[in-house]
């Protein structure tokens, strides 16, 4: 669309800029452009609750194009959870509105005396009192903004998690779709920002109409003849949560278990059981997979409402398998209350399976857990101390903040048990766990670990990694997207034919090098150096298990630190990217500042 908006919310100002092409054909879009935002107009070390973080919520070039999967926005912010570069991606319908609504993304700095939201209306946009709002979930939230504004608008908000700025916070679209990582729900609430609004008609531009669409016809062809589509339409992301916690690849008991062994009966993860209660099967704007589902009311033991969404991979690790946990309801309970109080379940469930293994081990009893006994796989509990965790009520406000910041306040010996990466909690693969083309120990444990988002899984880290920016930036699905054929040479057709630009493979790539240097050249400027940064071991099998799929492994993340950092051309023990590598991707002021000039001690004039 060509246009950003600005939002000042301390003073109200509002302004629009149209950057120049430039910044897509050098950041493309999404968390690219975001970053080479942040970066410019924000100093380090600023406070992430504070008025100087800034929001930005932006799509991608494929947002609202015939590219399937072309539904995402990115949310970017310096994460509170963290300290450094933050961003989450959502689906939803949200993303394609706000082009409709005539803008390519919006960035909120300052801190607003009164809850507000902010309304963009087809070219306009303006802040409104959000007071009647504030307290309410999200659910109700996007119901009675969608009726003061009509249908066809379409809402991101927060929940009651983020206005009482816990970091595990999330943003909320569609009643289920989260930008869930990096806590930036708590910066919106931190705001006093309760929702963004965006409604219009405007259409999205796209160069040359008919190859994108005959580029998307074929991808869906492709798609169904693979099975892909029907597979995907008929379960979701669910479906594999029973074969995932034998085969090693979700993480069990706090990542300290074995699925065989502490979970032998998993079938009431079952795929079938998963979709029991489904209503009907949805899906985000204009995506022929609709991999999403809308359940029936709950009428057993947990009385969650009409419309809460299908459980997804993530929250059956989460809240399942991770705390050895195969209640299927229970689970829906607990990722109904996450997104309606606007949590992110990966980080919730996490939490609670943190505290479940301290439970056991006497570090926190009933007295501290207001009566509640967090054993291992005891659902009703999991789902008490989710609904107290994100009401910040009784020990859940112990535990809102992520698991870093719970073993503090607990103390004792509870450090012992976090299990997370730089501050975030872990996305639910075992890096462990061998792939068909990857042999057992050499799968990425570094993207968990050096990404400057850390713990996410969706990026990857290293070359390997490019085409993945490329995919987020784009603002297309990356479960779509992740289908071979979807990626590489297919995406620079589509994103040719819709931007008009025309691009090389090579320098698509270089774009998504140029991504992944800003976001971590953002972290390095706060101070943070992630090779430093908490790891726990268990992630990498040190001590590796002795039974199970995953016996006897243990991974070289050494080895995979050091020839990624070689690849990238970054420093093996800061982790700065050489001053060569800033130049040649065009960052010069980056590269300006992280290799400043040396200061000559000789005296200008005088003996040589
Ligand atoms: S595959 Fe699923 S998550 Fe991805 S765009 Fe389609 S409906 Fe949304």
């Amino acid at each position: 669309m060509g246009r950003l908006l600005f939002v000042n919310l301390s003073t109200g100002e509002i302004e629009d800029e149209t950057p120049d092409e430039s910044l897509y054909r050098e950041f493309i879009g999404g968390y690219g452009v975001g970053a080479r935002i942040l970066y410019s107009r924000q100093k380090a070390g600023v406070d992430p609750l504070g008025p100087d973080n800034i929001l930005g919520l932006i799509t991608g070039p494929l947002t609202g194009s015939p590219a399937i999967g072309g539904c995402r926005y990115q949310a970017v912010a310096k994460s509170p959870l963290t300290g450094g570069w933050g961003d989450a991606n959502s689906g939803g319908h949200f993303g394609p509105s706000l082009k409709h609504a005539g803008y390519d993304g919006v960035f909120f700095t300052g801190i607003s005396e009164q809850p507000v939201y902010l309304l963009v209306d087809n070219g306009r946009a303006q802040l409104k009192d959000a007071s009647h709002l504030w307290g309410k979930d999200t659910y109700e939230t996007e119901d009675t903004l969608e009726a003061e504004h009509g249908e066809k608008s379409k809402v991101i908000c927060i929940g009651p998690a983020g206005e009482k700025l816990s970091l595990a916070a999330c943003i909320i679209t569609h009643k289920g779709d989260a930008a869930g990582r990096s806590g930036l729900g708590a910066v919106m609430g931190a705001k006093k920002l309760k929702a963004v609004v965006a409604r219009g008609d405007k259409k999205v531009s796209i160069a040359d109409l008919e190859t994108s669409n005959r580029l998307r016809e074929e991808q869906i062809a492709d798609l169904k003849a693979s099975g892909f589509l029907e597979r995907f339409h008929f379960y979701g992301t669910g479906g594999h949560g029973d074969t995932s916690a034998h085969s090693g690849d979700t993480p069990v008991k706090n990542w300290g278990g074995i699925g065989v062994i502490d979970l032998p009966d998993v079938s009431g993860l079952h795929k079938d059981k998963v979709i029991a209660n489904l209503d009907k099967r949805i899906g985000c704007w204009h995506c022929p997979a609709a991999c999403k589902g809308s359940l029936k009311a709950g009428t057993g033991e947990y009385k969650y409402p009409a419309g809460n969404h299908r459980l997804e991979y993530e929250t059956i690790g989460a809240f399942g398998v991770n705390c050895a946990n195969t209640h299927v309801e229970s689970i829906e309970m607990a990722s109904h209350l996450c997104n309606s109080y606007g949590m992110d379940t990966i980080s919730a469930g996490s939490i609670i399976a943190f505290a479940m293994e301290c439970y056991e081990n006497g570090i926190i009893t009933k007295a501290d857990t207001d009566g509640i006994e967090l054993t291992w796989g005891n659902h009703q509990a999991l789902v008490a101390m989710t609904e107290k965790m994100v009401k910040r009520e009784g020990f859940g406000d112990v535990l809102a903040d992520g698991i870093k910041i719970a073993a503090k306040r607990i103390g004792r010996r509870a450090e012992e048990f976090t299990v997370h990466s730089g501050g975030q909690e872990m996305g639910m693969h075992d890096p462990k766990l061998g792939m068909p083309m990857i042999p057992a120990g050499k799968r990425a444990a570094v993207m968990y670990k050096m990404d400057a988002t850390p713990g996410r899984h969706t990026q990857d880290f290293g070359p390997y990694g490019f085409m993945h920016h490329v995919n987020n930036a784009m603002g297309t699905c990356m479960i779509i997207f992740m289908w071979p054929t979807a990626r590489g040479p297919y995406a620079l057709r589509m994103i040719n034919a819709v931007t008009g630009l025309d691009r090389s493979i090579e320098e698509l790539l270089k774009a998504g090098e140029r991504i992944a240097n800003i976001r971590h050249v953002f972290t390095l400027r706060e101070g943070i150096n992630p090779l430093k940064h908490f790891f726990h071991p268990r992630i990498i099998g040190r001590p590796p298990q002795k039974e199970g799929p995953l016996a006897g492994v243990s991974i070289d993340i050494e080895a995979q630190i050091y020839w990624n950092l070689g690849a990238l051309d970054w420093d093996p023990e800061t982790t700065k990217p050489s001053k060569k590598k800033l130049l040649e991707l065009r960052l010069d002021d980056l590269a300006e500042e992280l290799w400043p000039p040396e200061k000559t001690s000789r005296p200008i004039f005088g003996p040589k």
